[in-house]
C-alpha cells in the first residue's frame, strides 16, 4: 500500500488496543457523519499481531482486586460477547482459587461483582471450597485452599484470530492497515508540544492526532515522544518517592502440556471454566517428589485446541534491567532470552498434578516449544491511558490487556471529546497526585 502524505488519524500498533481504536474510531466518525474510516491509518512495523496480542494465553476474566479495573473489565467482557464469533471468544468462565491469605480481598472481589451485576458465586471455607472443586472435577486435589471465585462470565478468546477478528472489523470501515511500516520518530508542528507528523522507515505521515499502542515497545516510543523516563509518586504516606523509573520488564511465563484438550472436560463433559490457583502450600516435584517452592504459588490454565492441549502459566520473572537495556526484538517464541526454561515447564507441570490427579506423570508431554514474552509494566503495574503532547492518546495496559478489548472503544469516544469515567482512574497524573489503586495478596503483580 502506498502511504499517504497526510491523514487525520495515524494509529502506532496492530495489536488489541490500536485495532480496537481504529474500529471504534471509524464507526462513531461515521455515525456521528464526521468522517469514517478512511480518515484512519494504522501503521505496525511488522505485522497485524506481532506482539504480545499475538502471544497472549487469551484469558478474559474480571477478578481484580481493585475496583476501578473491575468496572473497566465489565465493560470490555460486554466487547467481547457482542461478537463471540468475530472474535473467537469462548465464554466459559473463570475461576479464582485462593488460599487464606487472599480470602478478603477475594471476597471484597465478590462483592463488588454483585454490586455492578457481573454474575459470578463465592465459596468460603476449606470444606466448602473442596466440595464445589470435585462438583466440577472429580480429581481436585489442590491443598491449602480456603475460598473459590466462580465467575460465570469471562473466559478466553483464541489470540491471533481474535485481533484477525478486530482488524477485519476496521478494514470493513474502510481502515487502512499498513504493515512493515516503523514509526521512528515525531515531528512537532507550530505549537511546540502537539505532533504533526510521524516519521517512518517510508516516509514522513502528517496527522492531526496520533494513538501509541505498541504494547511492550511503550518504553521505545515514550523516549521518541520525550516523555519522561521517571516519575514522582506520592505514597500512601503522603511521601514523594522521587526518580521511580516509569517503564519495567517481566517476562510472562507461558506454556502447553501436549495431552487431547478434552482430557480436561469437567464431570458433565462439558468444556470447563478457565482455572486459576494461588496456594500456599508446598509445591512438590511430580517427577521426584523434591520440594520446588515453600513460597506462595499460582497457575493458571486452560483446555485449548488452538495451542493444542492445556495451556497456561505462572507467576512472571522480573527482568532485572533497566528498561532502556532490554532487547524486545525478536519478540516472543523468537527472542533468545525470554522464553521459558524447563524450570518452567518442571514447576508448571507439577503445579498441574497439585490441581488435578489426571496430570500426574503427565510432564513427558510438555511441548518443547519457545512460549512465553516479555510485558512492559508501569510503576504501580496498572494501566496508563492518557493523553499526552496535546495530540498523542498512549494506551500503556501495563500487560493487562488482552482482555481489555473495550478500552479503544473508551479511547475512541475520548478521542471524539467525550469523557470517559471508566479510564479516569488511569491517568498519569494519578503518580504525582497520590490516587493509587489499592494492592492485593496475590502473587501476581496484575491481580
Ligand atoms: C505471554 C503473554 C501472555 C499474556 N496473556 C494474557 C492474557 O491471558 N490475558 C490478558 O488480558 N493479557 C495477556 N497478556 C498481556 C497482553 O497480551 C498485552 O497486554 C496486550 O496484548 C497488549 O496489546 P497492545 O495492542 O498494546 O500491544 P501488542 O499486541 O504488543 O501490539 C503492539 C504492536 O505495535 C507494533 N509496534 C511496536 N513498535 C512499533 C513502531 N515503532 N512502529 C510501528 N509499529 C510498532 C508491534 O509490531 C506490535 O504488533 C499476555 C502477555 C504475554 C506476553
Amino acid at each position: 500500500m502506498a502511504l499517504p502524505s497526510h491523514v487525520k488519524t495515524v494509529v502506532i500498533g496492530a495489536g488489541i488496543h490500536g485495532l480496537s481504536t481504529a474500529w471504534h474510531l471509524a464507526a462513531r466518525l461515521k455515525g456521528q457523519g464526521k468522517g469514517g474510516g478512511k480518515d484512519i491509518l494504522v501503521l505496525d512495523k511488522t505485522a497485524i499481531a506481532a506482539g504480545a496480542s499475538g502471544i497472549a494465553c487469551g484469558v478474559v476474566r474480571n477478578n481484580y482486586y481493585q475496583p476501578a479495573m473491575r468496572e473497566l473489565m465489565a465493560q470490555c467482557v460486554e466487547v467481547w460477547e457482542s461478537d463471540p464469533a468475530a472474535f473467537s471468544y469462548h465464554p466459559v468462565g473463570y475461576m479464582q482459587i485462593s488460599p487464606e491469605a487472599m480470602r478478603d480481598d477475594v471476597a471484597a472481589i465478590h462483592e463488588q461483582q454483585k454490586a455492578i451485576g457481573y454474575e459470578s458465586v463465592f465459596v468460603e471455607g476449606a470444606g466448602p471450597s473442596e466440595t464445589y472443586m470435585k462438583g466440577l472435577f472429580d480429581d481436585w486435589q489442590a491443598r491449602g485452599i480456603t475460598s473459590v471465585l466462580h465467575e460465570k462470565r469471562g473466559g478466553y478468546a483464541n489470540n491471533t484470530a481474535a485481533i484477525y477478528g478486530l482488524a477485519k472489523k476496521a478494514e470493513d470501515l474502510g481502515v487502512r492497515i499498513a504493515t512493515g511500516v516503523e514509526v521512528t520518530g515525531f515531528r512537532s508542528g507550530h505549537a511546540a508540544a502537539a505532533v504533526a507528523a510521524v516519521e517512518t522507515g517510508k516516509g514522513v505521515i502528517e496527522c492531526d492526532q496520533v494513538v501509541v499502542a505498541v504494547g511492550p515497545w511503550i518504553n521505545r516510543l515514550w523516549t521518541l515522544l520525550e516523555l519522561p523516563n521517571t516519575v514522582t509518586i506520592k505514597g500512601r504516606d503522603g511521601r514523594l518517592h522521587q526518580d521511580i523509573p516509569m517503564w519495567r520488564y517481566w517476562a510472562l511465563e507461558e506454556g502447553t502440556l501436549g495431552v487431547d484438550p478434552n482430557l480436561q472436560k469437567t464431570n458433565d463433559g462439558a468444556m470447563p471454566p478457565v482455572i486459576h490457583v494461588d496456594t500456599d502450600a508446598p509445591l512438590h516435584s511430580d517427577v521426584d517428589g523434591s520440594l520446588i517452592t515453600e513460597q506462595m504459588w499460582g497457575i493458571y490454565y486452560k483446555p485449548d485446541f488452538n495451542f493444542g492441549g492445556v495451556q497456561g502459566g505462572a507467576m512472571p520473572q522480573k527482568v532485572e534491567a533497566p528498561a532502556d537495556q532490554v532487547a524486545v526484538d525478536p519478540y516472543g517464541p523468537d527472542s533468545p532470552d525470554f522464553v521459558v526454561d524447563d524450570n518452567f515447564a518442571h514447576m508448571w507441570c507439577s503445579a498441574l498434578a497439585f490441581c488435578q490427579k489426571r496430570f500426574e506423570g503427565q510432564i513427558g508431554k510438555y511441548k518443547k516449544e519457545p512460549s512465553g514474552g516479555l510485558g512492559c509494566f508501569t510503576p504501580d503495574s496498572f494501566p496508563v491511558f492518557d493523553r499526552f503532547r496535546e495530540n498523542v492518546f498512549v494506551i500503556a495496559d501495563s500487560n493487562h490487556g488482552y482482555k481489555m478489548i473495550g478500552v479503544g472503544k473508551l479511547v475512541a469516544e475520548e478521542l471524539l471529546g467525550g469523557g470517559s469515567a471508566l479510564l479516569g482512574p488511569f491517568r498519569f497524573a494519578r503518580y504525582a497526585e497520590g490516587r493509587l489503586h489499592p494492592v492485593s495478596h496475590s502473587p501476581f503483580p496484575w491481580s
